[in-house]
């Protein structure tokens, strides 16, 4: 028999199952299966071929093949014909195997006699986990049905891996998912944890993969197809039609639960002798391996629907939902392919970590994660593949690293620069109530930044000075509807009788392009942080930006209310953005209503064209405030958010400060008061080259005051200018050598 038809397969299926169900060992099973395909399918040779490590594949099974080899004969991921289905993915069919392209001739394992090949990678949701292969004597090439066949039979071999149903000795049958695995992202939200991982979705799995009884099958992908479309019809009919990316997405879905070629593929796998299940798994699998391969951004997004679809799918038919009774580890580190803010929320601030697959560094749940403190990952590979609940995860937030069961040398070297960065924390806090003055007696006031009623206790534990930037858009982009006035006021007074005496600068709502909130219509822009957002949505469509400030000028009444726009670029939108608040005050008084004892209107400058503005600018603002993290990113034309270019430029580039010096002079000569709030005022050595410029006020991550306060005291900021503007003299790029040289090692005083 050499073309395995439906019920060919199917029997080959059977036999398959019957030989993994007996109790034996993983090499044996491996052995067993090999002998069964070969002779099932009328062929001399059938070998499985397994990682080893990430990178090199092993010869675990053969029929036909030399047995001395297993075991023995190894390639690279790339190297070889097996080594390229391994990189590929796909399979490889030739009559003349020796005349095919990278064929590597392997004379320990005697295949040089053998003319036809067929391999075909055994991969579950992406992740490749080795080969198979057949081969014959008789030159020909194997039919689009044996192909498909083989997959069939690679798709249990992958699902039976999964199961740990081939474990045995030595590193190629070691139990998936137990080895160290390292992935590289980036970095949302700095900072360092270790902890468990704790799995925002469970993966489901599927126990079963082979079908007794195909006809039952059918029936089963049937029901749940037919569930999962009244659910998405459902979905769609209540969905508010205002959201339009919702809707897509829903229309996708739809799509897919209605698309025939999708159900007669699962079809045709269950007619194979795959279970309802396994099928939907074995599409879920060709659909992830095609995301990481189209580059397409609008088909890789028809794929991930796909993907979720096949999720819901997979729960539907195995009765497995989220709720796994797996118990919650005491220090949690969340790994999820997305999550939005408030599902993030949710979890509550237990999450020691949060480690993505995908996300963004300025996406919704960076900002809670921000708000928090805590580090977040994003874009870690596929590490939702990878990690189980419970597994030992170490997060670096300060390189974007995250170590999945590290080996026991990289957890006590983690384990002592947490117990470094701990001790230190404890030496800040015996500068707590010190002020944040320099060797040469300058004062500098530290402030933090927040966002959450919950970040407020940080204001006595990290001894900062006020809250210098409180960011408003959380609680918008936590709910599905705009808040109401009231629920606003109410948090914004209670965050000001929480801070007492210590002021509070809010900034009002910085929102729009890129952060879309759920109730507002998306808008197509090409370069959306270049788009309609912040001041510019508020000053175009008011009506939010007014509710948030009658609702500030309420929470603040009988004390003082200082606020700040974001995004200002250009001298009219202050002042317009201001009379809108001088309005709403007015509106206030008139209805009767107590007021603020006194109102400071302050200015974010963070695009260049404000530093450069009429002087009035300057005599206008009661305050300004840098927003250094978007300046910078104007100022230098290099996207906050772009891994490869967010670092490219340095913040102590002689431009950049150049263009912070000219800011300092132009505020003290209008006598406006000026901080810096972006993460930049958090870095120490950021820090005390500000100040030695002339900033006088910083705002921060609670977390970095005591670390910034620590070099601003054992500064002297007048001999550091003079560092500064020797290493400005000398035609420097940055004046980070000099400024770190200067800071750290013995020098003689500067004359
Ligand atoms: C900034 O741009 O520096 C800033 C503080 O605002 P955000 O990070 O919220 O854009
Ligand atoms: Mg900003």
């Amino acid at each position: 028999m050499v073309n395995p038809g439906e019920s060919d397969s199917r029997k080959l299926l059977g036999r398959l199952k019957a030989t993994l169900a007996k109790d034996s060992a993983g090499q044996e099973r491996l052995d067993r299966i090999t002998t069964i395909i070969a002779d099932s399918m009328g062929l001399e040779v059938c070998s499985i071929y397994l990682f080893r490590d990430a990178e090199t594949l092993e010869l675990s099974a053969t029929e036909g093949l030399n047995p001395e080899a297993v075991h023995k004969t190894r390639m690279r991921v790339g190297e070889g014909l097996v080594g390229r289905i391994a990189r590929t993915k796909r399979p490889i069919n030739t009559a003349d195997a020796p005349a095919e392209k990278g064929f590597r001739y392997m004379a320990e394992t005697g295949e040089e006699v053998f003319s036809s090949f067929l391999g075909v990678p055994i991969q579950r949701l992406g992740e490749a986990l080795g080969v198979l292969v057949v081969q014959s004597k008789e030159a020909r090439a194997f039919s689009e049905d044996e192909i498909y066949g083989m997959e069939v039979v690679a798709m249990v071999i992958a699902e039976m891996t999964e199961l740990g149903a081939f474990v045995g000795e030595g590193a190629a049958l070691a139990a998936l998912h137990q080895r160290p695995a390292t992935f590289k992202g980036g970095i949302g939200q700095e900072g360092s944890a270790m902890g468990h991982v704790w799995l925002h979705e469970p993966r489901v799995v599927v126990t079963n993969p082979i079908a007794d009884d195909p006809a039952e099958e059918l029936k089963k992908l049937e029901a749940a197809i037919e569930s999962l479309r009244v659910s998405v019809d459902e979905l769609l009919a209540t969905a508010d039609g205002a959201d339009k990316e919702q809707m897509q997405v829903l229309e996708a879905y739809r799509m897919f639960a209605n698309s025939r070629g999708w159900r007669r593929r699962m079809e045709e796998d269950i007619s194979r002798g795959l279970s309802a299940a396994a099928a939907v798994e074995k599409e879920q699998t060709a659909a992830r391996a095609r995301m990481s391969q189209v580059p397409d951004p609008y088909l890789r997004e028809r794929l991930h629907d796909l993907n979720d679809l096949s999720n819901r799918l997979l729960r539907i038919l195995t009765g497995q939902g989220k709720e796994t009774g797996a118990e919650m580890p005491e220090d949690p580190i969340l790994v999820a392919a997305n999550i939005g803010p408030g599902e993030l929320l949710e979890y509550g601030r237990k999450l020691r970590g949060v480690v993505l697959e995908e996300g963004s560094v300025a996406s919704h749940a960076a900002i809670v994660a921000r708000a928090w403190a805590i580090p977040l990952i994003v874009h870690a590979g596929p590490i939702t593949t990878e990690a189980l609940n419970g597994d030992l995860i170490l997060v670096d937030g300060e390189h974007g690293v995250v170590h999945l069961r590290p080996e026991d040398a990289v957890v006590d070297s983690f384990r002592d620069k947490m117990a470094m960065e701990a001790a230190q924390q404890e030496r800040y806090v015996s500068l707590r109530d010190k002020p944040a003055e320099s060797d040469d007696g300058v004062r500098v006031r530290l402030t933090m930044n927040a966002g959450l009623m919950a970040d407020l206790p940080s204001l006595e534990s990290s001894g900062a000075e006020g809250v210098g930037l409180f960011r408003t858009e959380l609680q918008f982009l936590t709910q599905s509807r705009v808040p109401r006035r009231g629920e606003l006021a109410q948090l914004y007074s209670r965050v000001l009788d929480r801070a007492g005496d210590k002021q509070v600068v809010f900034r009002t709502l910085d929102i729009g392009s890129d952060k879309v909130l759920p109730y507002m219509k998306p808008q197509d822009e090409p370069n959306p942080a270049l788009g309609w957002r912040a001041i510019r949505v508020g000053l175009d469509k008011p009506g939010v930006m007014r509710m948030q400030l009658q609702a500030l000028i309420r929470a603040a009444a009988g004390r003082q209310l200082t606020v700040m726009f974001p995004f200002i670029a250009q001298l009219q939108e202050f002042q317009d953005a201001r009379e809108l608040l001088i309005g709403e005050i007015e509106r206030e008084r008139r209805v009767g209503h107590i007021l603020p004892t006194e109102i400071k209107i302050g200015a974010m400058l963070e695009t260049p064209s404000l530093a450069f503005s009429p002087a009035q600018f300057y005599k206008d603002a009661d305050f300004i405030s840098i927003g250094g993290n978007d300046l910078k990113q104007f100022f230098f034309a290099a996207d906050r958010e772009n891994e490869r270019v967010r670092r490219r430029y340095d913040t102590l580039n002689v431009s950049f400060l150049n263009l912070i010096e000219m800011i300092t002079r132009r505020c003290a000569e209008a006598g406006t008061p000026l901080s810096f709030c972006g993460e930049d005022a958090g870095r120490p050595i950021e820090a005390v080259t500000f100040a030695a410029l002339g900033l006088r006020t910083l705002s921060m991550r609670p977390a970095s005051i005591g670390p910034v306060k620590h070099l601003i005291r054992r500064t002297n900021l007048a001999e550091l200018r003079k560092v500064i503007d020797t290493a400005r003299g000398s035609g420097a790029q940055s004046v980070r050598p000099a400024v770190i040289e200067y800071l750290y090692k013995p020098h003689p005083p500067v004359a």
